[in-house]
């Protein structure tokens, strides 16, 4: 139960910021004094994926910069109308990974528990950008066939938030989901996966960490950094506070063309946050959702970027490289190289 105290302080700051996020494309253009042409292809982009982006992730952007790698991430352009070839909406095969509405199950002993449709981000190469939220949502009734799905299978020992973000809920709706999660028995651990905390750094309030903290299991939080300009002081502050609470943050990001394919950004990116006291954790190739082709980065190239990164940095900063896979048993580990062919071990 979250004490009244910690419900209300910072309530309204954040969804104030909450709503005050960018979703007009006009008005992005003109806060970065961006060329009016832009706006044509974002329009007809934007009417396929909202654009939606808080002005504390706009503030980090460099103003006049087409290229910036912040805006990049969360512009429509009209690359993203382009047909390609193995893109799809549904890239994970997920609709065929749903026990229960709102209950993802894809790997063993965890699931995955779609809490909210809602993002405080709209970011362009979203593999859920085509998810039909409204029909697996969990709330109100459903959120209780996913939990009864939960309770029903023992092999589930870590149950995972995801969404939409699962910050987009209140501290109440969190605190009423990990109170019905923690009667569950062979729930062990949990996770959180979020970009929050990125793009809206009040959104770790009081109440928030109040709630990290009297978690009955173990905790981590996995937020979504992809590139160095995205770790301010604000976000830093917001990454204390919830190390504070004592569960474990890790990174996951998305190889990004135009981003951060390149070995000193990546190199940048891991060192900030480690600074933050983030561990890199994740570094996905690309989801192959339709619109984001624009985004890909060959994998030979990857493998390359990765090993420059290994040669700069120790292997705790080193983040593993993955690619997943529709019916897979896991993330596939993408080696940094092929080993030779008399190679034996
Ligand atoms: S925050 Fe995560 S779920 Fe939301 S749009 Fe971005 S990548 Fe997708």
């Amino acid at each position: 139960m979250i004490p009244a105290r910690h419900q209300d302080r910072h309530r309204e700051s954040w969804r104030e910021e909450l709503a005050e996020a960018i979703t007009d494309p006009a008005e992005l253009l003109g806060a970065l004094g961006l060329d009016p042409a832009l706006l044509t292809p974002a329009l007809a982009a934007a009417a396929r994926f909202r654009l939606r982006v808080p002005q504390a992730f706009v503030r980090r952007m460099r103003y006049g910069d087409a290229r910036d790698p912040l805006l990049r991430q969360v512009l429509p352009v009209g690359e993203e109308l382009l047909d390609a070839e193995g893109y799809s909406g549904d890239p994970l095969g997920e609709a065929a990974a749903n026990p229960a509405p709102g209950l993802l199950h894809k790997y063993h002993g965890r699931a995955l528990l779609v809490t909210t449709g809602a993002c405080a981000v709209n970011c362009r190469y979203c593999f859920r950008r085509e998810f039909r939220y409204d029909a697996q949502v969990s709330t109100g009734g459903r959120w209780r066939a996913a939990l009864e799905a939960i309770s029903a299978d023992p092999t589930i020992e870590e149950v995972i938030l995801s969404g939409g973000d699962p910050l987009s809920l209140s501290n109440e709706r969190l605190g009423s989901l990990s109170g019905s999660l923690a009667s569950i028995p062979h729930v062990r651990r949990l996770r959180v996966h979020t970009r929050t905390p990125v793009v809206l750094p009040a959104r770790v309030d009081e109440g928030f960490a109040h709630w990290l903290a009297h978690l009955p299991w173990p905790a981590a939080v996995v937020v979504h950094v992809n590139h160095a300009q995205e770790i301010d002081a604000p976000v830093a502050d917001a990454f204390a506070r919830m190390r504070a609470t004592g569960v474990t943050l890790l990174n996951q990001s998305v190889l990004l063309a135009g981003v951060n394919d390149d070995e000193g950004v990546l190199a940048a990116l891991s060192t900030a946050l480690f600074d933050a006291g983030v561990l890199p954790y994740y570094l996905h190739m690309l989801d192959r959702v339709r619109g984001a082709s624009h985004f890909e980065v060959a994998e030979a190239r990857a493998q390359g970027l990765l090993r420059g990164l290994a040669a700069r940095l120790p292997g705790y900063l080193v983040p593993r490289l993955v690619r997943e896979e529709a019916g897979a048993a896991g993330k596939t580990l993408i080696p940094l190289s092929t080993p030779p062919e008399t190679c034996k071990l």
